[in-house]
C-alpha cells in the first residue's frame, strides 16, 4: 500500500468513482470538508469507495452548505486487504469505538463482534462500528473498507471462520511463552482469525470449546493481564509483523 501523501484529506464515498464524475456530498461530509477542515473551492481531496481505487478530486462548493467533488484521475488501484479477521467481544461505547478504529489501522479485513458469556455490551451498534471503520480508513490511508459482521455467539463465530485459516486464540490463561517465536515458527497462513475475549475473560467451557477448534494457536501476550483493547493492538502487531504486511 504505497500511501502517496499524508497531507491531502481522504474521503470515503459510497458512489462509483470514475474520472470526470461529479459527486454530491452528504451534509456530514460537507460539514467535515467546509467547516472542520475549512477547505475552499478547488481544494484537493482524495476519494475512495473501497471498490474502485483512490482518485484525486477537487472540491466544488455549490451553495453555502452544499458541495460536490469533481473526480479526476485514479492515483491508486484498488487493493485487497490481508485475510485477517478480528473476532472480539464488544466493549462499551468509547472503548468499542477505539477498538474498531485500531483494528482498521492495524489492517484487519473484517470486524467480527462475538458474544461470550461475560461480554459486557448486550447489543452491538453495527452502524456505529461501520462509521468508526470508515473514519479510521480515511485517516490511516487504507483503501479498502473493513467489513463489519453482525454480532454472533462464540460457537457460531468459530464455525464461520475463514476456511484454511489459523485461529489465533489470545488466552489470558495460556502458559507464558514467547508469542513472537510461536508465530515465527509457522508459515504465514492463508487467513487469520484473531480472537480476543471480554473484560471478564473466557470461562472454562468457552476455553475448552475454542481449544477444540481446528487449527487453533493458543497465544500468551506476556506476563500481564492486558485490557481487551490493549490486547487487540498487541496481538495484531505480532500478526502483522510475522505473517502480515509489516514484514
Ligand atoms: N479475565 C481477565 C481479563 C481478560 S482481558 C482478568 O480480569 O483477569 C480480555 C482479553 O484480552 C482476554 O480474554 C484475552 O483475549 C486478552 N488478553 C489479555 N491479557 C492477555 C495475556 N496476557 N495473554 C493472552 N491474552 C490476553
Amino acid at each position: 500500500m504505497a500511501r502517496t501523501d499524508f497531507n491531502t484529506p481522504r474521503l470515503c464515498v459510497p458512489d462509483a468513482l470514475a474520472p470526470g464524475a461529479s459527486l454530491a456530498l452528504s451534509s456530514d461530509q460537507c460539514n467535515y470538508l467546509l467547516n472542520v477542515l475549512r477547505l475552499r473551492e478547488g481544494a484537493r481531496v482524495l476519494a475512495f469507495n473501497g471498490r474502485d481505487g483512490e482518485y484525486v478530486a477537487v472540491l466544488a462548493p455549490q451553495s453555502r452548505k452544499g458541495a460536490a467533488l469533481r473526480i479526476g484521475e485514479q492515483i491508486r488501484p484498488q487493493e485487497t486487504p490481508r485475510a485477517i479477521d478480528y473476532l472480539f467481544a464488544p466493549l462499551k461505547h468509547a472503548r468499542l469505538d477505539y477498538v474498531a478504529q485500531k483494528a482498521v489501522e492495524m489492517g484487519v479485513r473484517r470486524l467480527c463482534p462475538v458474544i461470550t458469556r461475560r461480554t459486557q455490551a448486550s447489543r452491538v451498534n453495527i452502524e456505529r462500528l461501520r462509521a468508526n471503520a470508515r473514519e479510521a480508513a480515511e485517516q490511516c490511508g487504507v483503501i479498502w473498507l473493513a467489513e463489519v459482521d453482525e454480532a454472533r455467539p462464540l460457537a457460531q463465530a468459530l464455525e464461520r471462520r475463514a476456511p484454511g485459516g489459523v485461529l489465533v486464540f489470545c488466552d489470558e490463561d495460556a502458559e507464558q511463552h514467547n508469542a513472537a517465536v510461536a508465530l515465527a515458527a509457522r508459515a504465514p497462513p492463508a487467513a487469520v482469525s484473531l480472537l480476543i475475549g471480554p473484560e471478564g475473560g473466557f470461562d472454562e467451557e468457552e476455553r475448552a470449546m475454542i481449544l477444540r477448534a481446528p487449527d487453533v494457536l493458543r497465544l500468551s501476550l506476556g506476563p500481564r493481564i492486558l485490557r481487551a483493547d490493549t490486547a487487540a493492538v498487541a496481538a495484531l502487531a505480532l500478526v502483522q509483523a510475522h505473517w502480515g504486511d509489516w514484514r
